[in-house]
């Protein structure tokens, strides 16, 4: 599903560069869950930004689903984003003054979806997250827990073939945070790819895969079992 090799990327400020992507190879099947570790500033945002083509590498080779994202504009790119991929984020991202409803459909909207579709596709990843009775509701009514599910309905609605989410538990509380990774290890076990970034030990053992990242590298990828087996040795 995806195929990265050698990425390489800097952040150029005035006279100085930063090389944030050293060289990341790595691969993801269909239906694996695969979370990306590394303390903060180690590069995961900018790798799941890329991932997301919400920015290009200057150099190596990154394939999603078969199709080579190099060079694209940005209608391409947004309709490549639209066609593949959904995101969550820490901060949620929900739209304030629209209801839980709304922010749901609106990924159809721009995908061309008529009304009657929009909203019964948007009703049922709303129930499908758990909040069928909080449709009409505003983000500011919902508490945090609530704002990712609407935030993972959104994403879900035009079922796409990857879902990226960059810290989803990090601003929520602890028993929060491990209803909202039950739900994205729901989602993962009717088949869907995912991949996210955490530097949360507990929320990356609820993944399938971790990838370790560290000063610009991968320094370790393996099978969550594995991970744990090593706790112990
Ligand atoms: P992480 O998500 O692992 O915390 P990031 O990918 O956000 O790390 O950032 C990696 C490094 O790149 C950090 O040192 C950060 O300050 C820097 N960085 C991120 N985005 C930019 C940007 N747009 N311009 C300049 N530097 C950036
Ligand atoms: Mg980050």
């Amino acid at each position: 599903m995806i195929q990265i090799k050698d990425l390489h990327k800097s952040y150029h400020m005035g006279t100085n560069s930063l090389h944030v992507l050293k060289g990341i190879n790595f691969n993801v099947k269909e239906g694996e869950m695969v979370s990306i570790m590394g303390s903060s500033g180690s590069g995961k945002s900018t790798l799941l930004n890329i991932l997301g083509i919400l920015d290009e590498a200057d150099s190596g080779s990154y394939i999603l689903d078969g199709v080579p994202i190099k060079n694209l504009n940005e209608k391409v790119a947004a309709n490549y984003r639209n066609k593949f991929l959904g995101f969550i984020f820490q901060s949620f991202n929900l739209i304030n003054y629209k209801t839980a409803l709304d922010n749901v459909a609106m990924p159809l909207y721009y995908q061309g979806v008529k009304r009657q579709e929009r909203i019964e596709k948007a009703e049922h990843y709303l129930e499908k997250v758990g909040l069928a009775e909080w449709s009409h509701h505003l983000p500011n009514e919902l508490s945090g827990g609530q704002k990712q599910r609407v935030a993972i309905a959104r994403a879900l609605a035009s079922d796409p073939k990857v879902l990226l989410a960059d810290e989803p538990t990090g601003a929520l509380d602890s028993k929060t945070s491990q209803e909202v990774m039950e739900l994205i290890q729901g989602i993962n076990d009717e088949g869907k790819t995912i991949l996210m970034v955490t530097h949360e030990h507990d929320i990356a053992q609820m993944t399938k895969r971790i990838v370790h990242i560290k000063d610009g590298l991968i320094i370790d990828d393996n099978p969550v079992e594995q991970v744990r087996a090593s706790l112990y040795v």
